[in-house]
C-alpha cells in the first residue's frame, strides 16, 4: 500500500543533525529523513568529499555537510551552535559516528592506544554530542528526539573487539541516564542497536566486499529473506525521530532479525 502523504510529512519542520552522516546508516538515515520532509539535515562528519557529495545528491537546500570531529568537543559545540543559528532549532540529534579498532583487540593483547582512540570516539563523542544537543534543545524550548547508535555488541560479550564491546555498553549507559535527567524538559533519548550490516566500516574490518559481508552475517540472523541492510536501521532511527515514538524513551531499540535470542 502507498503511504499517505501524512506518513511521509513526519518529520516536517523539523532539523536534524546527523553525525558519521557521510557513509553507511548515517548517510541512508540522512536520505530517509529527507524523504520524510525534514526542512533541514546537517551531516557532520569527518569524510569531508563524501559528506558533501552525499548533500549535494540530497539537495543542499534540505542538506549541508559540516566537518565535525565528534572527539573534539568545541567542534561539537559549533556543530550545534551554527545549526540553530542557521536553522532557527535542533529537533533531532542522530549520534551516529563511531569506529571500530584495527585489530581484533583480545584482552590478552589489548592494545592501549587502539583503546582510547576507540573511546573517544565511540563514547566521549558520543556524550558530547548527547552533552550539546540536550543544551540546544533546553534552551530553546524544544521537545526533542536524541538517538544514538549502539549495537548488539551492547548486549552480549564478544571472542574478540573487546574495546568495541565495551564502547556500545557505554553508549547504553549513557542513553539510560540521559532519558531519566532529559525527560524532565520533554527530551527523548533511546538508542538503535544493529546486528551486522555491511557498510564501510564493516567491509574495511574484514578486508571484503559488501556481498562478502552479507555472506558472513547470513547465517547469524535467525530472520530468513533479506540481507540487513543500513536502510533498515534508518527506519528504526525515523521511528525513533518522530512523533510515532512520542512516549518511548531510554529504550534500546535492537535492529537484529532475531540474533540476541538465538
Ligand atoms: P561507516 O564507516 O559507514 O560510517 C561511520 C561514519 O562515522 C563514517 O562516515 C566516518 O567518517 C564517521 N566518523 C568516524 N569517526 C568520526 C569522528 N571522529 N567524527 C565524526 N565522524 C566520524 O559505518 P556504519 O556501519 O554506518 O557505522 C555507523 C554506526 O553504526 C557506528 O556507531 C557503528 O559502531 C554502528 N554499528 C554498525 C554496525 C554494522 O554492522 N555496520 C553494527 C552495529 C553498530
Amino acid at each position: 500500500m502507498a503511504e499517505s502523504s501524512m506518513q511521509r510529512s513526519k518529520l516536517e519542520g523539523k532539523v536534524a543533525i546527523i553525525t558519521g552522516g557521510a557513509s553507511g546508516i548515517g548517510e541512508a538515515t540522512a536520505r530517509l529523513f529527507a524523504d520524510y520532509g525534514a526542512r533541514m539535515i546537517v551531516i557532520a562528519d569527518i569524510q569531508d568529499e563524501l559528506g558533501q557529495q552525499v548533500a549535494i545528491s540530497i539537495g543542499t537546500h534540505r542538506c549541508k555537510y559540516l566537518h565535525c570531529d565528534v572527539t573534539d568537543e568545541e567542534q561539537v559545540k559549533a556543530l550545534v551552535d551554527s545549526t540553530v543559528q542557521n536553522y532557527g532549532q535542533l529537533d533531532i540529534m542522530f549520534s551516529n559516528a563511531g569506529i571500530i579498532s584495527g585489530s581484533d583487540q583480545i584482552l590478552l593483547d589489548l592494545n592501549f592506544s587502539q583503546f582510547d582512540r576507540l573511546f573517544a570516539v565511540n563514547v566521549r563523542g558520543m556524550a558530547a554530542c548527547v552533552k550539546y544537543a540536550a543544551r540546544a534543545m533546553v534552551e530553546g524550548h524544544v521537545k526533542g528526539s536524541i538517538v544514538c547508535t549502539g549495537s548488539v555488541a551492547a548486549s552480549h560479550g564478544g571472542k574478540r573487539r573487546t574495546d568495541y564491546h565495551m564502547s556500545k555498553h557505554a553508549v547504553l549507559g549513557l542513553v539510560r541516564s540521559a532519558s531519566v535527567q532529559l525527560g524532565v524538559h520533554g527530551i527523548r533519548v533511546n538508542c538503535v542497536s544493529p546486528c551486522g550490516v555491511a557498510t564501510p566500516l564493516t567491509c574495511q574490518s574484514y578486508g571484503k566486499s559488501m556481498e562478502e559481508v552479507d555472506k558472513l552475517y547470513e547465517p547469524l540472523m535467525p530472520l530468513k529473506g533479506e540481507a540487513l541492510r543500513a536502510r533498515h536501521v534508518a527506519d528504526a532511527v525515523l521511528f525513533l525521530a518522530c512523533k510515532d515514538s512520542e512516549l518511548v524513551s531510554g529504550h534500546d531499540l535492537v535492529v537484529d532479525g532475531g540474533f540476541l535470542n538465538r
